[in-house]
């Protein structure tokens, strides 16, 4: 029997219709992919490193999967792939990005697979998010509780934070 894993995966858009596009992930993801499905509310954010680029919609969400890490990460790039991501430079403009952020407390570290994914202790749009879906889930090599990671960026950062869409009602 293959026991169910508590994943949190981070979702981004910045071009198209961004809240469409978060709002198919979700579909796609809560259909099959992941039980008892929650997902936080959207925050819209700043690109990297002051690029040149459309403002992000963020969002987190989790639930419990049976699918192993590797399996897990084909299925978020077919449901890229499904809603017409095209690939072109790291960190460019996209219409739907979703990163693997956590797979319960298990550390992956390969070319193609990296989890806890390795940005997240620096990125505001991921911290506050996840803070409200999960403030007490611990980071399994710093042993930090997203509540306390949270603490630290607030500590070491003076920049603007994602602001959290009026709205929820992601119909539109
Ligand atoms: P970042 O990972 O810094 O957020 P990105 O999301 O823009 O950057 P992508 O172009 O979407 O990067 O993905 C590049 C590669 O990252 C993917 O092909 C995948 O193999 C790899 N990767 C490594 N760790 C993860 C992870 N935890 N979740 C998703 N992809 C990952
Ligand atoms: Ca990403
Ligand atoms: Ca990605």
């Amino acid at each position: 029997m293959t026991t169910a894993i508590l994943v949190h995966l981070g979702l981004g858009s910045n071009l198209g219709n961004r809240l469409d596009f978060l709002n198919q992930a979700c579909s796609e993801l809560s259909a099959v992919t992941l039980r008892d499905f929650r997902a936080s509310a959207i925050y819209e954010s700043e690109p990297l490193l002051q690029m040149k680029q459309p403002n992000y919609y963020n969002q987190v969400v989790c639930g419990w999967t049976e699918l192993s890490p590797v399996e897990l990460l084909e299925k978020c790039q077919q449901i890229e792939n499904l809603l017409g991501r095209v690939r072109k430079e790291r960190w460019g403009s996209r219409n739907i990005d979703l990163d693997i952020l956590s797979y319960g407390n298990e550390i992956v570290d390969t070319e193609k697979l990296k989890i806890p994914h390795p940005e997240m202790e620096k990125r505001s749009f991921v911290l506050l998010p996840l803070l409200e879906l999960s403030p007490d889930w611990v980071h399994p090599e710093s042993g930090n509780s997203i509540r306390m990671l949270w603490e630290k960026w607030l500590k070491t950062n003076d920049e603007e934070l994602p602001q959290a869409l009026k709205t929820t009602n992601q119909s539109s």
